[in-house]
């Protein structure tokens, strides 16, 4: 027997039109390339949207077809998740950060139709326009004033493209299982390949997202998005704003300290989302600039996800900003929320260090994820917080395979996505992630954490980041090589280091030599280069 109740398809459409009933006139700030804040409303955001929806359709847009987006987070990036994927086309929001020659194949492989950008990408457009094959039309994000002077076949001007438009749009009741956007995964090894989400997968994530074991959004909130709405759309953030009328403030291209500080300042953040080494930058800031964020700021949440938050910087954000750190985890395969750590009452009268030490764990699933780990067999290991073994996962908002088939299968026999990370789960279900099964060390057959070593390495006064990667080892097979960024104007020698590190790790953990590096490799979406560095340190011999 079906139950009685209506049948209504879950559609982004849905969620525009849900924000523009019960809360239009809340704000979404962007800063514009010359620093100023530009203010809307969600009332304009979902007027523009539709406008764009209108001008796509006049272009003979089709159902299903690829839009592609070069663009920072900002009001017309936001239009465009809405406009594109409400009318039943598929966002494609492309990395600026990788290579040309990345961005030439993603955008080829993905069939983009239209490629619209920000100006700061235009000489990046008039390289790569020779190469695009499928795109129609080249549409800077912009005025006409502001048009950039590049030779490029049809470009068009996205304000003159939408501006005569009607300001109504009937949006399509589709399936719910269409596609609505597409990201590729950075691609380590390989070609980057494409995780395509359905308006099904995005609205039940953006749900989870919102709930008080989740980010606990509400329209009580100013929500930073630093992450990047072309990183995993901004981790569905544009879409759960929307939801529950959160505020919204979208940073543009200046993601250093000062100007991050200063718009969390002027904009009132209460809640802001990024990837660690965005923190790390900021609390450098602080640092040197000898700034009060508890009297400047009324930050209440820091989301710290896409990499492992080192212990030293949840203590800052948790006794120097006086913010709570959630930290997350979740793949570009998973839309991409898999667990996110809040505390349970239990830990009510926890003191702060450990707090800090639950808050460095990955945290607990969001119902709709589930999770479980397993040995090289495939057979289940237990939930004691001590068995390590491989990640997979399973749920509504997870990739089944990638777009086009590439990449081969992505789910082990029983439909589970093998993740490629290294995890233990404990019994109140806080998982906690040891590494990357491609990073971790491999020494006289055992496995060293290289995320432990890291986080510990961290917690040194000098250290402003590490890194530990396995060399090889004539008896060992491999050791740990710490490489660290000294903060600027400390200094720190291999002794003092590996002295730090002595009481923090097992013994046999103890990395066997220390570099010292200017920077680390970081790939575009805010993870160190483990591969690059391992082929810099190809040679070194202990
Ligand atoms: P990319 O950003 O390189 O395209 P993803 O964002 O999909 O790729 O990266 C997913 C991987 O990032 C995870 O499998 C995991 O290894 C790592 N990761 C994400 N969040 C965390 C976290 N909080 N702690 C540790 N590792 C994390």
């Amino acid at each position: 027997m079906l139950g009685l109740m209506q049948d209504h398809p879950l559609l982004i459409s849905s969620v525009l039109e849900h924000a523009l009933c019960s809360h239009p006139q809340v704000e979404i700030a962007s800063r514009l390339q010359d620093g100023t804040v530009h203010h809307c409303t969600y009332a304009d955001i979902g007027q523009r949207a539709k406008q764009l929806a209108n001008a796509l359709t006049n272009l003979g847009v089709q159902p299903g077809e690829r839009i592609g987006t070069l663009a920072w987070n900002g009001y017309r990036h936001m239009e465009m998740f809405y406009g594109v994927s409400g009318m039943g086309a598929v966002l494609h929001t492309i990395n600026p950060r990788l290579f040309a020659e990345q961005i030439e194949f993603i955008a080829n492989h993905a069939e983009d139709q239209y490629l619209f950008f920000d100006l700061s990408f235009a000489a990046l457009i008039e390289q790569l326009a020779p190469r695009l094959t499928t795109v129609k039309a080249f549409v800077a994000l912009a005025e006409r004033s502001q048009m950039p002077p590049i030779v490029v076949p049809n470009l068009l001007c996205y304000e003159d493209l939408i501006g005569d438009e009607p300001e109504t749009f009937a949006w399509p009741c589709l399936d719910e299982r269409v596609a609505a956007s597409l990201c590729y995964t950075s691609g380590t090894t390989g070609n980057p390949k494409g995780v395509l989400y359905s308006h099904r997968s995005t609205l039940l994530h953006s749900m989870a997202t919102c709930t008080p074991d989740g980010f606990n959004l509400s329209s009580a909130d100013t929500a930073l998005l630093v992450v990047p709405m072309f990183h995993v759309n901004a981790w569905g953030m544009p879409y759960a704003a929307a939801m529950c009328g959160a505020r919204l403030v979208l940073p543009g291209a200046d993601l250093d300290g000062a100007s991050l500080y200063d718009l969390m300042q002027r904009e009132r953040v209460t809640l802001a989302l990024g990837v660690p080494t965005v923190w790390m930058t900021l609390q450098q800031h602080v640092q040197n600039a000898g700034l009060m964020p508890t009297a400047d700021l009324c930050l209440n949440r820091v989301v710290m996800g896409g990499a492992a938050a080192p212990r030293s910087l949840v203590e800052t954000f948790e006794t120097r900003f006086d913010a709570r750190v959630l930290q997350a985890w979740g793949m570009t395969e998973m839309s991409p929320l898999g667990t996110v750590c809040n505390a349970l009452p239990k830990h009510r009268d926890a003191s702060l260090d450990e707090r800090i030490d639950l808050q460095a764990k990955q945290g607990r699933v969001l119902f709709g994820v589930r999770i479980k780990i397993v040995d090289a067999d495939g057979a289940e290991l237990p939930r004691d917080g001590k068995a390590s073994g491989h990640l997979r996962v399973k749920g509504p908002w997870i990739a089944s395979q990638y777009y086009r088939g590439e990449g081969g299968d992505l789910l082990d026999e029983q439909g589970w996505l093998m993740t490629g990370d290294i995890a233990t789960i404990d019994p109140d279900g806080y998982m906690q992630i040891t590494d990357r099964v491609k990073d971790v060390i491999k020494s006289g057959g055992e496995w060293i954490s290289s995320i432990d070593l890291e986080n510990a390495a961290c917690g040194h006064p000098a250290v402003a980041e590490a890194a530990v990667i396995g060399v090889p080892h004539p008896k060992w097979q491999e050791r740990p090589l710490l490489v660290v960024v000294l903060k600027q104007g400390m200094l720190a020698t291999r002794d003092e280091l590996l002295g730090f590190l002595q009481s923090r790790v097992a013994k046999w953990w103890l990395p066997d030599a220390v570099a010292f590096v200017e920077a680390l490799p970081y790939t575009a979406t805010g993870k160190v280069q483990k591969m690059k560095l391992r082929e810099q340190f190809r040679d070194y011999r202990l």
